[in-house]
């Protein structure tokens, strides 16, 4: 729901201030609506359901995976789309992915996001309803911004969001902000109070490749990042998660493997922190095809590639795919039906 509109709208009826408390309160508990509110009047229940839609975004479509993904597709009240995923692991784990903004002014190549036109940064409600989304479904307790857009070119709303994300269930420590290497982004995340994780979408460890698969780099060298990273590090003492694509013939070599390893031991400390734990923990993701030029590595070359990280001493997971079979990765569900609306309206 508009927050900020709710605080307005209690306002102008002369409403104590802990009133926009406990609407929040129910909202964050999974509510349905200003009906299941039983500590609020009923008139005052009325007046909201008149004046304030309950949430800022229109659900248009849901598609459930069989492996237990649910991936949702909103339009904002200006009818922008984005997306969301709510991510069931066998452990128990519900993790939510969010997007910071409707579309993507970075064009990353292999990202069906970055192919779709950007309209506009997420204000913090309309971050935090894709989140009461599924909160409304079942309990939550990771939140990642892996979703559509970079967050941190819209960090003070992500942040205002992430602020309330405990209320639904999610500490900041269980909230990873993912980006593309935005170094003003990474310098205020490190100065922010709250133990949030962050995520560097890295995909290559040589400045040439880098700039072809993400233009961002011409502007962010990735020598500069990791230094940033080290800094956050240095600041947090919270380990720094590497994302990295594998892309066949692109960036899967053994030699680009010890590249990486290189890149992240950095000169002298090995990679170690003084209290010799690991800075970076890199995380394999199997691509999505999204109908870019590029396909993704075999589950072989992934294994080899990570077995080659491993022997130089670098922390390093494969990401289990989810939801390949309803089109769950960034970009693809929204692109799917833009697709889908022009070639009716062609
Ligand atoms: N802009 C931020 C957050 C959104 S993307 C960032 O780039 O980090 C979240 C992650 O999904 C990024 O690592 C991105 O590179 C990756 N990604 C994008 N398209 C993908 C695809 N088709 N298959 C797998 N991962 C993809």
């Amino acid at each position: 729901m508009d927050l900020l509109k709710l605080d307005q709208t209690l306002a102008d009826r002369g409403e104590p201030g802990f009133r926009a408390c406990q609407v929040w309160a129910w909202a964050a508990r999974g509510a349905r609506s200003y009906e299941d509110m039983t500590d609020i009047s009923t008139e005052l229940r009325d007046v909201l359901a008149r004046e304030l839609p309950f949430s800022s975004l229109s659900l248009q479509e849901e598609a459930h995976s069989d492996d237990g993904t649910l991936k949702a597709l909103f339009a904002t009240a200006d009818g922008r789309p984005l997306e969301a995923v709510l991510m069931r692991f066998r452990d128990g784990r519900r993790s939510i992915c969010v997007s910071s903004q409707s579309g993507c002014p970075l064009t990353c190549k292999f990202c069906a996001t970055g192919a779709m036109k950007f309209a506009r940064n997420l204000s913090a409600s309309e971050i935090l309803d894709q989140a009461l989304h599924f909160r409304r479904v079942e309990p939550i307790d990771h939140c990642v911004f892996m979703g559509m857009g970079e967050p941190m070119l819209n960090l003070d709303a992500v942040l205002a969001a992430c602020e309330r994300l405990p209320d639904l269930g999610v500490t900041h420590r269980r909230t990873t902000i993912s980006t593309v290497g935005w170094i003003p982004g990474i310098e205020q995340l490190a100065e922010s109070e709250m133990p949030i994780r962050l995520a560097l979408s890295l995909h290559a460890a040589e400045e040439a490749l880098r700039s072809e698969l993400m233009p961002v780099n011409e502007r962010f060298p990735l020598t500069d990042v990791i230094e940033a990273c080290r800094a956050f590090y240095a600041r947090k003492r919270r380990r720094v998660f590497i994302e990295y694509v594998m892309l066949a013939g692109v960036n899967d070599r053994y030699e680009q493997a010890l590249a990486l390893a290189h890149l992240l031991s950095g000169p002298g400390a090995g990679g170690r922190s003084r209290s010799a734990e690991p800075i970076f923990k890199v995380n394999l993701i199997p691509y999505n095809p999204t109908g870019s030029p590029y396909e993704g590595s075999t589950r072989e070359s992934i294994a080899a590639f990570r077995a080659a990280l491993e022997a130089q001493g670098v922390p390093v997971t494969v990401r289990l795919t989810r939801g390949r079979d309803i089109a769950a990765a960034c970009g693809q569900l929204a692109a799917s039906v833009q697709d889908q609306r022009s070639t009716l309206s062609s």
